[in-house]
């Protein structure tokens, strides 16, 4: 197995998962709307293909994770599954 070099992640990414294809699917987080002032939304999206998801956090925004928790699971449970089977290479930058 080789190992990936370690390489800076982008602001906001929580969480990050390598594709078979070598690319690799960032979990972070963002707003839904543009006029939205805080994150609500966990996105995952992968740097070789175009596949992403969206997961709302829950309503419970004066909870401990602002509701975020849920969120994330999810978007690295897509993660996760998607690494899995994507053999689509990252762009050369
Ligand atoms: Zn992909």
């Amino acid at each position: 197995m080789t190992t990936q070099p370690q390489t800076a992640w982008p602001e906001n990414t929580v969480a990050r998962y390598l594709t078979v294809g070598g690319a690799t699917v960032d979990i972070t987080h963002d707003t839904r709307y543009a006029s939205d002032t805080q994150p609500n939304i966990s996105h995952a999206q992968c740097n070789g293909c175009p596949a992403y998801t969206n997961s709302g956090w829950s309503a419970y925004a004066d909870r401990w994770d602002n509701g975020s928790a849920g969120a994330d699971s999810a978007a690295c449970a897509w993660a996760q599954t998607h690494a899995e089977t994507c053999r689509a290479l990252p762009k050369p930058a």
